[in-house]
């Protein structure tokens, strides 16, 4: 049985999904109930194969959100991604993604050294972070969605922005060694980290976010963010492919110029309608086939019965890994998400 640990976006999400499922008691409480909410399995999961094998798995929502992060309450956010996987574990689940900002949480304040949660003893092999198959989708989406506008990838300049982080670092190095993307330009805050992966990869250019914006024709966001920010679609180039990869999105959906196509990053679509309800309270376009690429991978292990933590730890994605864990996404069904959406006649948005 594979799991998905998974959160919503916001307090105020949280509120508003509490009052569709009913809960009315719970839709008038602030951050605070949710600190000391408890996980709960919510949804049941089937999914069918293109081989024609089904399995079957469990959503556990974490109830923790990002305001708990940007409120500093910190043992709060540790409090519920740890007791989220002593509950998959105590539900006999035997491999789980860590979605959004669980495996950030995780690795940030070192969760490794916490594994005992009460009576149980967390098994880590029994988790995965979703990050190699999230890296691999948003390269796929970068190759593919720059076929579509035209955009030649040998001529062209991608800023990877969260460049040093898990999944940025993943997409550099895929983009260095199996594409000929002209220039990357890597972005984050911390400048150490940044010059540790641009000898890693041996070219790239460091740069801030406002100087290398106006040069891309490829935007890659995969900053972890708790909150989107906004972008001057003035500063441009058009066209330009925006691929905003955060879970929540980075990006605001205020962008608005014909020549500037968001794109929802990390985001698979099955080939078969899915067995569950989940999709729809994040909101996804089509709830029964989309999802996130990180929930994916733990379907994808559970199908090839690789029950390791496959993406674990920092930094430490290979391009072999993602080219493997490609190979078995489209085995079983899924592919990136390229589609345009012509009914937003100003954005023009894909996936
Ligand atoms: P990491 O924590 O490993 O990396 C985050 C990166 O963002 C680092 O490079 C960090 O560098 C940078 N960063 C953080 N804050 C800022 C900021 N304010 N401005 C600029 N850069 C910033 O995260 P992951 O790689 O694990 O995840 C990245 C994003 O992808 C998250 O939003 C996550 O929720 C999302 N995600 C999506 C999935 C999907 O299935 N679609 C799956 C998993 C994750 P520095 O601190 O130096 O700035």
């Amino acid at each position: 049985m594979f799991g998905l640990i998974g959160h919503l976006t916001s307090l105020q999400h949280a509120q508003a999904v509490a009052r569709d499922l009913g809960y009315p008691e719970y839709a008038d409480q602030g951050l605070d109930f949710w600190c000391s909410a408890p996980p709960q399995i919510v949804d049941t999961i089937k999914v069918t194969s293109l081989t024609g094998e089904t399995i079957e798995g469990r959503y556990v929502e974490s109830c923790f959100l990002p305001e708990m992060l940007a409120t500093r309450r910190i043992k709060a956010a540790i409090r519920k991604v740890l007791n989220a996987m002593a509950h998959a574990q105590k539900n006999g689940i035997d491999i789980t993604a860590l979605g959004g900002f669980s495996s950030i949480i995780f690795e940030e304040f070192h969760l490794y050294e916490k594994s005992q949660v009460r009576n149980i003893k967390l098994e880590f092999e029994r988790f995965t972070t979703g990050n190699t198959h999230t890296a691999y989708i948003l390269c796929a989406q970068v190759e593919q969605g720059a076929k579509k506008l035209g955009i030649d990838l040998s001529k062209s300049t991608v800023a990877v922005c969260g460049a040093t982080g898990d999944i940025g670092s993943a997409v550099c190095r895929w983009l260095n060694t199996r594409t000929d993307v002209a220039e990357i330009l890597l972005t984050a805050r911390n400048q150490e980290r940044l010059q540790a992966l641009q000898d890693q990869l041996g070219r790239g250019k460091i740069m801030g976010l406002e100087e290398a914006l106006p040069q891309a024709d490829i935007i890659v966001w995969v900053a972890s963010m708790s909150k989107g920010i906004d972008i001057d679609a003035s500063v441009l180039k058009k066209p330009c492919l925006l691929i905003d990869g955060g879970y929540p999105k980075n990006l605001a959906t205020k962008l608005q110029h014909p020549d500037i196509y968001v794109l929802n990053g990390g985001i698979v679509e099955h080939s078969l309608d899915i067995d569950w309800k989940i999709m729809q309270i994040v909101e996804m376009k089509d709830p029964g086939r989309q999802l996130f690429a990180c929930f994916a991978e733990s379907m994808l292990l559970e199908f090839e019965k690789w029950y390791t933590n496959f993406s674990w730890g920092r930094n430490q994605i290979t391009v072999d890994k993602m080219e493997k864990i490609g190979q078995v996404s489209i085995k079983h069904g899924f592919r990136p998400l390229v589609n345009v959406y012509p009914q937003l006649p100003k954005t023009k948005h894909f996936g």
